[in-house]
């Protein structure tokens, strides 16, 4: 009996030491970019990290349904609107970081607005991209605004994720809906359905099958759109004529985190300006939080796009996306 004990005890100390050098990571973002701060971070400071890639809202579908015992610490990126609805919920941790002052008005408001359980860490404009030697040979001309994508001539030519695991698709929806009003906004939705050929689960997706040709035009961020330009793919970038919305990327802390102290870590060096470069170097051409981050010169520039004067409060409120995600799920995805 007590032998038994003795070998749980040693076995349980064990584990807890090992668990001083880890961190679960949830993280949104591209891959590269995951796969390139999870490096950066075991570098620098030999906590061994375990990530996990996958889409906004699937995150936070993840999160919800292990939050009686928590598996992550740390979920990275992604759009902010499931991390506040997260934070309402109490599935995520307050938390104050000496980095804070170096960070932008946006990213403080976001932290802010969500009781300190997340903070902003990069952001981006939402627009589509189209394949400008399909557009050509198709006949379809320029486009320019929303309203071009519902031309009969992109009949099963648009594609964008489903807003219900995307971050991106999300913000298209809550975009739409700011832009146009909640019932021209589902019309208009409901429209672009007739064009759509599929609903991915991945918000970027869209950005490669346009590249490929796969589709004619894709509705993302525009730095996942330039990512392909930067490639050399024959993409137009857009940024819609009527106004779009934008996200404000953001990270929290799992609550009941198991490596708290990892978790805060990583969280505050996170937001460093050095950490913050990774994303230019793999590709993401998101705006930086950190004013010292520079800004990549191939980010689409936030102060030439009619910016919508995004609400991020209501649409990340966790009445208001189930809402919005149950209506659209009803209304538009289930349309023939
Ligand atoms: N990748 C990039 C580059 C992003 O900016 C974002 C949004 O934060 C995402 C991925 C999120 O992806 P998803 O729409 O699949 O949730």
């Amino acid at each position: 009996m007590l032998a038994g004990a003795m070998t749980a005890m040693s076995f349980m100390s064990a584990g807890a030491a090992q668990a001083q050098g880890e961190l679960v990571m949830y993280c949104a973002v591209q891959e590269e970019w995951c796969r390139a701060m999870t490096t950066a971070f075991e570098r620098e400071t030999g906590i061994k990290v375990s990530m996990t890639r996958k889409s906004s809202g699937e995150i936070y579908a993840q999160v919800k349904a292990e939050s009686q015992n928590p598996r992550a610490d740390i979920w990275w990126g992604g759009t902010g609107d499931p991390h506040m609805q997260a934070a309402e919920e109490g599935l995520t941790e307050a938390y104050k970081s000496p980095k804070m002052s170096e960070l932008q008005d946006w990213a403080v408001r976001q932290w802010e607005q969500s009781k300190e359980r997340t903070v902003g860490i990069y952001s981006g404009a939402l627009g589509f991209g189209y394949n400008t030697e399909l557009a050509k040979s198709n006949n379809i001309g320029e486009l320019k605004c929303w309203a071009d994508l519902l031309k009969p001539e992109l009949k099963d030519e648009v594609q964008v994720a489903d807003p219900n695991s995307s971050g991106t698709a999300y913000t298209l929806l809550a975009t739409i809906v700011q832009i146009m009003g909640e019932e021209k906004g589902f019309e208009y939705l409901k429209a672009l359905h007739k064009n759509v050929n599929q609903y991915t689960k991945s918000g970027a997706a869209p950005a490669k099958a346009t590249a490929l040709g796969e589709t004619t035009a894709g509705i993302t961020f525009l730095h996942d759109m330039v990512t392909m330009v930067v490639d050399k793919a024959p993409v137009k970038v857009v940024a819609p004529c009527e106004g779009t919305g934008y996200e404000i990327g953001s990270m929290s802390i799992i609550k009941g985190a198991k490596n708290m102290d990892n978790a805060k870590k990583f969280y505050d060096w996170a937001l460093t300006a050095d950490a913050q470069k990774l994303g230019a170097e793999a590709k993401s051409y998101q705006v930086p939080s950190n004013k010292n981050t520079p800004v990549p010169p191939q980010a689409p520039k936030l102060s030439d796009i009619k910016l919508i004067n995004f609400d991020f409060a209501k649409y990340g409120s966790s009445a208001e996306r189930k809402r919005l995600l149950s209506k659209w799920d009803n209304e538009v995805k289930n349309l023939p």
